[in-house]
This record gives structure tokens, sequence and C-alpha cells, in this order.
């Protein structure tokens, strides 16, 4: 089945939208109690509440803060998840998680004892030694890998240059410099001026992958000869003074080669941090084995295309900031959110939540949730709130991707045992399969165009 060829029979027909169950009358009513962590829910339909569905949760993240406002003040579970989503190698629709929350702790608490954990298991389990993890707050590692969860093993950086692009001609720069929703970004690869036209072509079309519309690049062959000891479709369109501030500003010696990209932020970002974690790969660049860090000081919201605001981590987040600084200014509002990254693979990421109903309101409010909407979908999270709840907060940890870098392996899918395929099927069972007549006249579903199979 997928959601798009289902219908529902109950007093009228109901048919299924993504997210949402059309009824009868035309209405569109949500379908679930899930936890919103931002991937489309697995239905599964109810044969004893007509048109009605449970969602498989994503995560236990409501239950497990209502437990602490019940009272309970640790709480931990080896959970599993469900979320259709598009698969990656870290990524399957069932998966689990390590899951974790206490009442009375701050963020560093939580993150110390979670952190002790990860170390302890490391050193356990295979001999290494962690230390202490770097934090680094999420601006930066945009800015210096183009990463939100950036693999801190590959010595390469992106290095910011628009301001010596602003006056160019070449609007292929100045565009995007002069744009403040732009990036212009430099990675010098050492090295790598002898790298042969086909392998830089080869990188072309792979940051085409991100959106990118071209890689230039500079071979920086003999610095001291000037413009004729550079090697670059770009340099006779740029004066050599920027040039060299350029080059100075990368560190570039004889020898290497300086790539560039220059476009929307997010592409940028995606595609030379992509890039960079390929170069060091493809050159054996990596400088250790493990490179833990925590990413901190996450913004509260990100911007869709339309300009709607979605949460960062989950809307039940705590910012850093009052009610009322969030509301003026959901944009510049960070959040009490940290995520443990291992070798460029988001280990685990939790937060300390909003145990306050105005402020929760608030959120809701600054995502477009309607006072009927929220009431409807988050009734008992904001009745909870009302009780007194405690200051809280927590983590979860993917336990397979934990053994999938544990282990060596190169996806998730090598340390579950019956995963799925990357379109989401099982080969084993040929799932998700064809349910014959009276199972979905039980469950109240007819369907709208035939299987083949049937
Ligand atoms: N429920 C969150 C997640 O699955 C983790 C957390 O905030 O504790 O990403």
């Amino acid at each position: 089945l997928t959601q798009a060829n289902v219908e529902v029979i109950t007093d009228g027909i109901a048919e299924i939208l993504p997210g949402a169950v059309r009824t009868a009358d035309g209405q569109e009513r949500e379908v679930a109690r899930a936890t919103p962590e931002g991937a489309r829910d697995y239905l599964v339909p109810s044969r004893t509440h007509a048109g009605s569905f449970f969602a498989l949760p994503q995560s236990p993240q409501l239950f497990k803060q209502l437990l602490m406002v019940a009272g309970f003040d640790r709480y931990y579970q080896i959970a599993k998840c469900f979320r259709d989503e598009d698969l990656r190698a870290d990524r399957q629709p069932e998966f689990t998680q390590i899951d974790i929350e206490t009442s009375f702790l701050d963020e560093k608490d939580i993150m110390d004892i979670t952190e002790t954990m990860v170390r302890n298991l490391f050193k356990e389990v295979l001999g290494v030694e962690f230390g202490e993890l770097p934090h680094m707050p999420l601006a930066e590692a945009m800015r210096r890998f183009g990463s939100d969860k950036p693999d801190l093993r590959i010595p390469l950086e992106l290095v910011d240059v628009e301001d010596q692009l602003k006056d160019v001609e070449f609007k292929v720069f100045a565009g995007p410099a002069n744009d403040p929703k732009c990036r212009v970004t430099a990675l010098r690869v050492p090295g790598g001026a002898s790298m042969p036209r086909k392998q830089i072509d080869d990188y072309t079309k792979f940051v085409g992958i991100y959106g990118a519309k071209g890689l230039a690049y500079i071979k920086v062959n003999e610095r001291a000869a000037g413009v004729d000891g550079l090697q670059s479709p770009i340099v006779k369109n740029i004066p050599l003074d920027n040039i060299n501030v350029i080059l100075d500003r990368v560190g570039a010696v004889d020898g290497d080669i300086v790539f560039f990209g220059a476009d929307k932020a997010k592409i940028v970002s995606e595609a030379l941090g992509a890039l960079r974690i390929k170069l060091g790969h493809d050159l054996n660049l990596l400088t250790c084995e493990w490179a833990p860090l925590w990413v901190v000081d996450f913004p509260m919201f990100e911007e869709n295309d339309d300009g709607s605001l979605t949460a960062m981590h989950h809307p039940f987040t705590s910012p850093k900031c009052t009610p009322e600084e969030l509301e003026a200014n959901p944009a510049a509002a960070l959040s009490r959110a940290y995520d443990m990254v291992l070798n460029g693979t988001e280990l685990g990421g939790g937060s300390i939540r909003i145990h306050d109903k105005a402020m929760q309101q608030t959120v809701f409010r600054v995502l477009g949730i309607s006072e009927d909407e929220q009431q409807e979908k988050f009734g008992f999270l904001l009745d909870a709130l009302k009780y007194g709840a405690p200051p809280h907060g927590g983590l979860a940890f993917g336990l397979d991707r934990l053994v999938m870098l544990m282990t060596g392996a190169s996806s998730i899918r090598e340390v579950i045992a019956f995963p799925k395929t990357q379109s989401a099927a099982c080969v084993m069972t040929q799932a998700p399969g064809v349910v014959d007549a009276k199972s979905l006249r039980e469950l109240h579903i007819r369907l709208r165009e035939q299987a083949k199979a049937e």
C-alpha cells in the first residue's frame, strides 16, 4: 500500500493524503498522534476505529517528557523508531535509539553523562581513548566545514572570500559575493595541483549533485611567477591583488589546488562540504581514526523556501531567550540543543526542553500552529505543562549508527539483521506486500488501484 492509492471506507469515504485524512465532508484531519521529528510517519490503520490511524513513533520524545512531568526523574530505553524518509547509508525506516531523559539537569550535565558513556564504550570495546570532546558552535561548523556534522578527521577547511570578490567584473563571483543569502568560499587542497583534468571534471560532476553549477579552481604551480604561475580558467577575470589575498588567506603554496564555490549559501556549504569529505578519502588525507565532537548553539528554527519556519531540532526544544525575544526575532534565536558527532556522522542529539506552557505556545505560534491546532495535536502536552513540570532534557543516540562506526561498516544496513533496501523494501519477505480483501475490509480500506499481483 502506498498512502496515495488508499481509500478508507468509513461512514463516508475518506482518502489518505500524506500526513492527513480527507474525510467525506472534504475536511482534512491529522491522522495520528506522532512526535514530529521532521520525517513522514508510517501509518497503521485501526481496525476498531474506522478511518483512524496510529502513527508508528518517530521517537518516544513526548512520552519521555511526560514521564518527567509525572515525576520519574530519569528514563532510559532502547527504543525502536520508525521514519518514512529517503534512505541513506545512515538511515533505515526502522532503527534503534538509546533514548535518555532526566529532570533537573542542564545541558552541561547531560552532555557530561552521555559523553562519559560513549567514552567508556569506546574504551572498553575498542580500547580507544577519546579524551574530552571539543564543543563547536553550529555557525563555526558550517563556516569551516560546510556541515552540521563535520568530519574532523579531514584536515581541509572552507575559507570565505566574499570580501575579495565583491567588485570584480566576473559576475559568477561578484553576484553571490554581494548577496547576503549567498556564500563564496575557497577550499585549498595541499599538493592538488598535479590533479589531472579528468579528476577535476569528476569533482565538478560530483558537486553538481548538490546543485553547484560549476567548480572553479586555481592550480598554484609557482606563486613567485605571479599570474603566469597560476593555472586556472578564472584568474584572468580577477585582479592579481585579490587573488594574492585569497591565496594567502587559504595558505596556498606551490603545488596546491584551490577550489571555489559561489552560489546560495546552502548549495555552497553542501557541495564544498561534501567535496571536502570526498577529497579527504580520495587523497588519503585522514589525520586520525576517530574525531568526536559536540555541535552546539543551533538556531531554534530554519527557514523553508516559502519563508515559513521549521523547528531545527524539534518544537519542544527550549530556546536560549525569553518568549518575548523569541517572538520578536525567531530567526535569531538559539536553542539549548546539542548533537554528538563522530567521523562526520550524527551519533546522537538532544536538548533541554521547554517546561513552561507559555513558552511552548510561543514556539507553536512562531511555527504557525493555530491555537485550535495546538489543542488538537498537543493538548495533552500543554495540559501536562500546567501541573508544574520540572526542568528536563535528554538525548537519543542512534544505536545502529554507533555499531556501524564501531565495526567499521559503511552503512547501518550492515549492522541490522533484516534491513530494508534503498527503496524501503524487505528483500527476504518481499514486504511491503499485497493484502487480501478481507484484511482490508476489516481495516475499512478500499484500494483505488488494484495491485498487479492480485
Ligand atoms: N527525540 C529526539 C530525536 O529522536 C532526541 C531527543 O531530543 O532526545 O532526535
